[in-house]
This record gives structure tokens, C-alpha cells and sequence, in this order.
């Protein structure tokens, strides 16, 4: 089973990861956990190279050859293997990540994202958990976390606004692998919703 989350910065997708996986494991099942960009030796590379230093490095549609690049290393190298292996694979952002990010921030490059997806991914997860946040309570949260990734995160509240509406968008067009998780609830509530929502799937 192929599971990843998505959401705005500071939406609390990756506390939900790993408490998903938290629960998961008591139950008996291998899991995965793993995140984009990233996820294998040659994909963290790529995150360093367009998460790190100047934003202005690489053309909108040069860092799109380089989140596919980075995601097809993770895919061959890590994703694959563990569904093969019958693990349960966690991805915190996946393809759906680029379609917004690459797809809508930099310019309109939807139909391009959609092209290379289908060249060179051609996969897409068994579930897929929205966590759906108000875009200034995300933001609030993204900022207080700082770190090395800073410039991704201040993208501003009308763009988090756009991406928030593009999610939903995006859970609609995917209904049938996307479920929309409110975020803006306690951790416990978040939790209760995902892990729903993942056994619905493993039975
Ligand atoms: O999920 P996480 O917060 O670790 O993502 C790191 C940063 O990379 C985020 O701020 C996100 O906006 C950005 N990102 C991106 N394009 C992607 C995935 C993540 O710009 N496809």
C-alpha cells in the first residue's frame, strides 16, 4: 500500500507521518516512511540543490526537471522495492506536491507536470491524505519551525491561499485516492481521521 500526505507548509502533515506509522507498526505491519523531495541517497541531493541557496538558481521549469529527476530516484530506489516487498510505504508529498509547487507557483506549468508524470512517474499513490489547514494558522506554524528550507516557506499567505484551494481542487479531480483531513483540530482528532481512513484501505 502506497500512502502519502499533502498540504500547505505547517498544515502538521509530518507529525501525522509518523504517527501513522506509529500505529501501523503496533499492529504488526512493515512501513516505510520516507518524504519528497528526497527520500533516497540521490534524492536528498537534489532537495539540497533546490531547497538550499539561491532561490533564483534555477528556472521554474529547470527545478521542475529536477523535483522528476529526484522523484524518479526515489521511486527506483526506495518506493518500489518496499511495495514489492510488501511494505507499507508513508510519502510525505508525493507527485501531487509538484502539480501545486511546480505547477502553479512559478507560472502555469500544470500541462507540463502532467507530461513528465506520465513519462517518467507514471505512478500515483493508493491513498493520498489531504490535511486541509488555514493558510495563516499553516504559515504561522512553517515559520516558527525555520530552518535551511526558509525561502519555500515564505511564499506569503495569497500564495499558500492559492495552494490550499489548489489542494482541494486537485482531492476533487484524485477523488477517487484522496481523502481531505481538517487540520486545524487537535493532533489526537487529526490522527483518528488518518488512521480511518488507512484502515478503510488495508480492509
Ligand atoms: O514538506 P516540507 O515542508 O518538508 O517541504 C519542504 C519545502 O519544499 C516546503 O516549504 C515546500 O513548499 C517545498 N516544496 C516545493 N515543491 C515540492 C515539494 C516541496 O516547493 N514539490
Amino acid at each position: 500500500l502506497f500512502i502519502s500526505f499533502e498540504g500547505i507548509d505547517g498544515s502538521g502533515k509530518s507529525t501525522q507521518v509518523g504517527l501513522l506509522a506509529d500505529h501501523l507498526r503496533a499492529r504488526g505491519r512493515e512501513v516505510v516512511v520516507t518524504r519528497e523531495p528526497g527520500g533516497s541517497a540521490g534524492a536528498e541531493e537534489i532537495r539540497a540543490l533546490v531547497l538550499q541557496g539561491d532561490p533564483d538558481r534555477w528556472s521554474a521549469e529547470t527545478e521542475l526537471l529536477l523535483f522528476t529527476a529526484a522523484r524518479r530516484d526515489h521511486l527506483e530506489r526506495l518506493i518500489r522495492p518496499a511495495l514489492a516487498a510488501g511494505k507499507i510505504v508513508i510519502c510525505d508529498r508525493f507527485a501531487d506536491s509538484t502539480r501545486m509547487y511546480q505547477g502553479l507557483s512559478r507560472g502555469d506549468l500544470r500541462a507540463t507536470v502532467d507530461q513528465l508524470h506520465d513519462l517518467m512517474i507514471g505512478v500515483e499513490p493508493d491513498l493520498t491524505l489531504l490535511i486541509d489547514m488555514d493558510p495563516a494558522a499553516g504559515l504561522a506554524r512553517a515559520k516558527a519551525r525555520k530552518g535551511i528550507e526558509e525561502r519555500f516557506e515564505d511564499f506569503g499567505t495569497d500564495l499558500q491561499t492559492a495552494m490550499r484551494a489548489g489542494f482541494l481542487a486537485l482531492a476533487q479531480e484524485f477523488a477517487d485516492r484522496f481523502t481531505v483531513i481538517d487540520g486545524a483540530r487537535t493532533v489526537e482528532a487529526v490522527t483518528a481521521d488518518v488512521v480511518a481512513a488507512v484502515d478503510r484501505k488495508l480492509t
